[in-house]
């Protein structure tokens, strides 16, 4: 087990073996990834905790640029400083229906993990309250007292914040879970080959014979791009199988031929319905584990930043991370959304295209970062079939 504290160093990455003091943190953070280290950050820069001991612990240290990150705000936001790419205008595309759209206020964004994990150490590294602890967490515990078993070894504090899933949720009736999985290809070219001031948010010019299955395509410059396969399905696809859909959609839909794949990405998010507990006792779940992910569209970092957001708000006003739970109506929204794409009774690449069709995009948007009223729920809801959505918000719950 491995305690660094202020000891990253991508170039020369060192750690400084120590023994293991037995020591009472104020909070520990398990899992260093998106949640684990936005929360970090959000405190940090609230200022306020500066007499604070807090314990940051992951299985091993951030290296890699394993993901890629993509939502859409309106303002500046706290990781503004390393948003690697930016668009105004998306585009949206199906078979009968295509359009250009300008966004704004908002912008799509996108932050490489890479960039996102190396300006969160050196924010941390900075700062006298954190040490970093790399060791596989094996339990964490709330009862009469709070803490982690790392290696064998215990550790306390008054709170955990915890983003690791340690297992499978069991589901009860009316519980969905879909699994977003996409593989993806930055690609580049010779030639001039992508619009860079335009992004696909999502094209279902391919086949569907999976479910619902789109591509996108992020362009960095006239020359390089990301491309990603993405689909919401039960399971996943054979390697093969996914790399057959970059090929098809960069060959023949996008037509082009000749390029080079520098790059690669993977990934698997859940999309479900099941209500992952806020906290159980003094743990506190953040992240995916804390129900941070969007059910229905697997977006994820946009909410995890809000939730930091309300959390640090939380404890600066009452020193308890407790935050009342968000609306419910998101939760039925997204539950009814679910069982339609769980049980197919309407393909995905038509409810989005009307929605796109239908509607302002920035109202699109709104209600898909659950920040839209009551009236511009109504006025999406309406847009959609009226007979599935209704058969299938009755059945969700009965
Ligand atoms: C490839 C990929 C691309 C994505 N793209 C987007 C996107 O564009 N937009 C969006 O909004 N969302 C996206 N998501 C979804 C979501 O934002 C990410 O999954 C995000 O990383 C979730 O943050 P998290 O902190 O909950 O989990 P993670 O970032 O996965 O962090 C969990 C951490 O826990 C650690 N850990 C796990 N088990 C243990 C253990 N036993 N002991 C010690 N440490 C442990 C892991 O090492 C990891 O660092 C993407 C997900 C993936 C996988």
């Amino acid at each position: 087990m491995i305690l660094a504290r202020y000891l990253r160093n991508f170039t020369n990455t060192k750690l400084f073996h120590q023994p293991m003091p037995q020591k009472q943190y104020d909070y520990i953070i398990t899992g260093m990834g998106c949640a684990g280290l936005s929360l970090a950050v959000h405190m940090i820069q609230s200022g306020k905790f500066g007499d604070k001991k807090i314990l940051l612990a992951d299985e091993a240290p951030k290296d890699k640029n394993d993901r890629t990150w993509c939502f859409w705000e309106k303002d500046a936001g706290t990781f503004e400083s390393i948003v690697y790419r930016q668009w105004e205008h998306l585009w949206f595309y199906s078979d009968d229906f295509y359009k250009e759209f300008s966004i704004q206020p908002y912008r799509y964004k996108m932050i490489r993990g890479i960039d996102f994990y190396n300006y969160c150490y050196s924010v941390i590294e900075q700062h006298p309250a954190f040490e970093i602890l790399y060791g596989k967490i094996e339990n964490i515990f709330s009862a009469k007292e709070t803490g982690i078993i790392v290696e064998g070894r215990t550790i306390y504090s008054q709170y955990v914040f915890n983003s690791i899933l340690f297992e499978m949720p069991s589901l009860k009736k009316g519980e969905h879970w879909l699994l977003q999985h996409f593989k993806g290809w930055t690609i580049k070219t010779e030639e001039k080959t992508f619009d860079h001031h335009v992004a696909t948010l999502m094209d279902f010019r391919i086949a569907q014979q999976h479910g619902t299955s789109f591509c996108y395509l992020l362009p960095f410059s006239a020359t390089e791009a990301l491309v990603e396969y993405t689909l919401f399905t039960p399971s996943l696809l054979k390697e093969q199988e996914y790399e057959a859909g970059l090929k098809n959609y960069i060959e023949n839909i996008l037509h082009i031929d000749d390029y080079t794949i520098t790059g690669k990405e993977f990934g698997v998010i859940p999309m479900t319905n099941y209500r992952f507990p806020t906290h159980q006792a003094n743990i506190i779940n953040i992240g995916t584990a804390g129900g941070q992910t969007k059910g229905s569209s697997g977006y994820t970092f946009f909410f995890i930043q809000q939730h930091s957001k309300a959390l640090v708000d939380s404890l600066t006003r009452t020193g308890k991370p407790f935050i009342t739970n968000p609306s419910s109506k998101f939760h039925f929204y997204d539950s009814v959304l679910l069982h339609i794409l769980t049980n197919n009774t309407l393909p995905g690449k038509d409810i989005f295209s009307t929605l796109f069709e239908k509607n302002k995009v920035q109202n699109v948007l709104t209600f898909l970062n659950n920040e839209s009223s009551l009236l511009q729920d109504i006025q999406i809801i309406s847009s959609l079939p009226t007979l599935p959505f209704l058969k299938a918000a009755v059945k969700q719950y009965i």
